[in-house]
């Protein structure tokens, strides 16, 4: 098997800017702002272990989904 050196760049990159839009989007949630999914449009709610047993920021249809641990 070979790999790709390039495309393996590529693919690290883009999952390190997600990781930096994740922190940016948590922080805006946290904060109390109005975030929506990037894919269905509607508020991301922040979940937190009084509200449900999955806690985490996610949307209703779940297309976004970030879970959080409130240790
Ligand atoms: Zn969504």
């Amino acid at each position: 098997m070979s790999i790709d050196l390039k495309q393996f760049a590529a693919l690290q990159k883009a999952s390190k800017a997600s990781f930096f839009d994740q922190q940016k989007l948590m922080k805006q949630v946290m904060a109390g702002k109005t975030v929506l999914c990037k894919t269905c449009n509607q508020p991301l709610k922040l979940y937190t272990p009084a509200q449900d047993q999955l806690t985490g920021i996610r949307c209703a249809k779940k297309c976004t989904d970030i879970a959080l641990d409130f240790a």
